[in-house]
Order: structure tokens, then C-alpha cells, then sequence
């Protein structure tokens, strides 16, 4: 009697996609080459008839790329009725890559894209200034409310792909993934979002209907800020193999092996981290609510965020990025100028804590008239919440706040 047996999300960022090679190395090495050789011309055939995985150039694949895939696809797959079947992964080289290639493949000349009002930035700006150019039109819809989604799509039949990213970067508002994968299939529009900031820790679209999901690995998914990576999961193999990884290969925005294997062994402690990251926030969130002179703050996991109730449903937990208001620029630059254990700088997920303003860094590619369309305030402040000791972040925003 065979039993159905499916292993934990923890044992599975630790074992999944590892590759042990014939050297007996417990841990996988890098693969530092550019081409991987063949015994002979029978060896070629094989490779050319599809008989064999052999290697034969990195922009295609290395072993420590394999890995990574391997791993990431296996964790966005988790508790899936039909477990990983169909679900793969390729690594790019940053974030942007992957997404980039994720919209190109989904979006061809003439097609549209229907988006939410607020996005990372970079994205932001791919969408709505670069890809005109190509020929690709969008549609924002502030929270891809349905109601409107359901016109824009009827208004727009050309529209191909839905693009979300929930929680959004840096204002926190959350996007209900069901809902708008029910909107979009129904219009023949498949469903991309970025997970970025959630993880499959804590939020796995495909369970709710989404056709593909990218990363900037940059983040939590390495999490010890040592590398630019980006990854695009699919659970359509076919949309796999002949749109991502034929446009991986030939606009080549590939990761190096050593990124991968960093990333690969980062990879392995995500849950660890995203439990303790999600403790430490929610000990940071409170103590800014209970600051009067904190305007507003913004964390899924607070009752008073508006959509609390939605992040209860479709996440796990509620991550460790916070965006809190301090009304103005002069009272948010004297906090950023007065944090200590805090970091001033861009990025996020790592594991110490990092603070930024987003309307002049990572927002500021946005023209003030969208940022404000977007909630983006010039009182504004993102937060990063690392695994140092809560009690010592507290004290340290406390210190600058009251100090
Ligand atoms: C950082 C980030 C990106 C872009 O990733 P890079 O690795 O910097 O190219 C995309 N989406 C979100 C939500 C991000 O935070």
C-alpha cells in the first residue's frame, strides 16, 4: 500500500531541486563555466533529439540555475492538488528581466495590458513608458477594482494579460488574486503577479488562479542582499517553454552561476526567516500606530488596514514591509536622518532592517502627479523590517521619532 505522503514547506526549501553530482559534495559547487562539453558526436544527437538534459552553454542553463528553478517552482507549487506537475521556473538575471520578459511574452505588438495604479517602480515605468514604444498600450485601474476591470477588459479585447503586485510597493495596498483571475479568463486575459514581497511563504497565487508569478529574488527569496536576481514561475509548459525561456535565451538577461548558488542557498532558510520577519513587523506596526505623531500607517496585518480582511484570506501571514505617513517631507527626512540601527537605503528583504523614502528613491522615476495619484505622499517612509531584535528596531524608531 503506497501512502500519499507530501513533505513540509521547510523540508522543501531545504531539499527540493538539489543537485548532488557524482564529487559526492554534500553541498552543490558552482559551476563557474561558459560551455560544457560533449564525449562525442553521439552525445550531440541525443542532445538534438531531446534524449538528453546535458548541458551545452550557460546563457542556457547551469546546474546552479537548475537548482534555484528547481527549488522556487517546488515552493510556489506547494499544497497545489496535482502537487509541482507542470510548474517550472527559469532565473533571470534581475528582476526586471524576468518581468520584462514575463510581459513580452504574454503581450505581443498591438495586444494590451491592464494593470493597477500603483507598482514597484521600475515597473511602472516599463509599462507605461517603454512598451508603447513596441506597440503594447495599458489600462490602470487603481486596486484592479472589478467592477472597472470587467470594462476596461470589454473595452479592450486585445488585452492579454492582467499584471498585479500584491502587496504593492510601497503603499501596501493589496490586490484580491481570485477575483481578478476569474475576471480575466473569463475575457481570455491570463493573470501574471509579482510575489516579491509576499514570498510562497506567504502568498501562493497560483492557488488562486494565477498563470504566472515573478520575483525579484533580490529580495526575500536570497534575502542577505548579496545579489540582483529575478525568476518567472509558470504552470503552463508549453507558455514555458516556447514564450519565457525562448525569450530568456535569446535577449539573455541570465544570472551568473554564482548568483545562483548564493540565491539557491539563501532560498533555503526562507521560511525560517519569513516566520520571524512577520513577528518582528507586526511588533514595529503596532508601536508606530501608537504613535500619535505617525499619520498613518500601512501593514495588512493591522485591523485598521482597509483591506485586512483580504490579506487574512490570501496570505499566510502578513510579510515585514510597513509604509507609515509622517505628513510631510521635512518630518519623514528628519526621521531617516535621525535612525541609527535602521538603514537608510533602497532594496528590501534582507536581513537587517532597511528604511527609505520612496517619492525620492525608489518611487521617484514617477511623475509627482501619479505618485500623488498613486498615494505615494512626500511624507511617506517604507520599511524593510529585518531579524534584529524587535525591541531594539522599536527603540530605535522610537529614539528618532521622540528623541
Ligand atoms: C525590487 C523589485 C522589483 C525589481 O527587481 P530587481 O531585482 O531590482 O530588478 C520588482 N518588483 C518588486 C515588488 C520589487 O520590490
Amino acid at each position: 500500500m503506497s501512502v500519499e505522503y507530501s513533505r513540509g514547506m521547510a523540508t522543501e526549501a531545504i531539499h527540493a531541486g538539489e543537485i548532488h553530482d557524482s564529487s559526492g559534495a554534500h553541498i552543490a559547487p558552482i559551476y563557474q563555466s561558459s560551455t560544457f562539453t560533449f564525449d562525442d558526436m553521439g552525445a550531440v544527437g541525443a542532445k538534438a533529439a531531446g534524449e538528453s538534459d546535458a548541458y551545452v552553454y550557460a546563457r542556457s542553463g547551469n546546474p546552479a540555475r537548475t537548482a534555484l528553478a528547481g527549488k522556487l517552482a517546488a515552493l510556489e507549487a506547494f499544497g497545489l492538488e496535482n502537487g509541482a506537475e507542470g510548474v517550472s521556473a527559469e532565473i533571470f538575471g534581475s528582476g526586471m528581466a524576468a518581468i520584462s520578459a514575463t510581459l513580452m511574452g504574454l503581450a505581443k505588438a498591438g495586444d494590451h495590458i491592464v494593470t493597477q495604479q500603483v507598482l514597484y517602480g521600475s515597473a511602472d515605468h516599463l509599462i507605461a513608458e517603454v512598451l508603447p514604444g513596441y506597440g503594447v498600450t495599458n489600462t490602470r485601474i487603481a486596486g484592479l477594482d472589478p467592477e472597472q476591470l470587467e470594462r476596461e477588459l470589454k473595452a479592450h479585447p486585445s488585452t492579454t494579460v492582467v499584471y498585479v503586485e500584491t502587496p504593492a510597493n510601497p503603499t501596501m495596498t493589496l490586490v484580491d488574486i481570485g477575483v481578478t483571475a476569474e475576471i480575466a479568463h473569463a475575457h481570455g486575459a491570463r493573470v501574471a503577479v509579482d510575489n516579491t514581497f509576499a514570498t510562497p511563504v506567504l502568498q501562493r497565487p497560483f492557488e488562486h488562479g494565477a498563470d504566472v508569478v515573478v520575483h525579484s529574488t533580490t529580495k526575500y527569496i536570497n534575502g542577505h542582499g548579496t545579489v540582483i536576481g529575478g525568476a518567472v514561475v509558470c504552470n503552463d509548459p508549453e507558455f514555458m517553454e516556447e514564450r519565457i525561456a525562448s525569450l530568456i535565451r535569446y535577449i539573455g538577461g541570465v544570472p551568473s552561476p554564482f548568483d545562483c548558488w548564493l540565491t539557491n542557498l539563501g532560498l533555503k532558510t526562507l521560511p525560517l526567516r519569513m516566520r520571524e520577519h512577520c513577528t518582528n513587523a507586526m511588533t514595529v506596526a503596532r508601536f508606530l500606530e501608537s504613535e500619535s505623531s505617525v499619520a498613518a500607517v500601512r501593514y495588512p496585518g493591522l485591523e485598521s488596514h482597509p483591506q485586512h480582511d483580504l490579506a487574512t484570506r490570501q496570505m499566510d501571514g502578513f510579510g515585514a514591509m510597513i509604509a507609515f505617513d509622517l505628513g510631510s517631507y521635512e518630518a519623514a527626512a528628519r526621521l531617516l536622518d535621525r535612525v541609527d540601527l535602521c538603514t537608510l537605503a533602497v532594496s528590501l528583504g534582507n536581513l537587517d532592517t532597511l528604511i527609505e523614502h520612496p517619492a525620492s528613491m525608489t518611487h521617484s522615476v514617477i511623475s509627482p502627479e501619479d505618485r500623488a495619484a498613486s498615494g505615494i505622499t512626500d511624507g511617506l517612509i517604507r520599511m524593510s523590517v529585518g531579524l534584529e531584535s524587535a525591541d531594539d528596531i522599536v527603540a530605535d524608531l522610537d529614539r528618532a521619532v521622540n528623541g
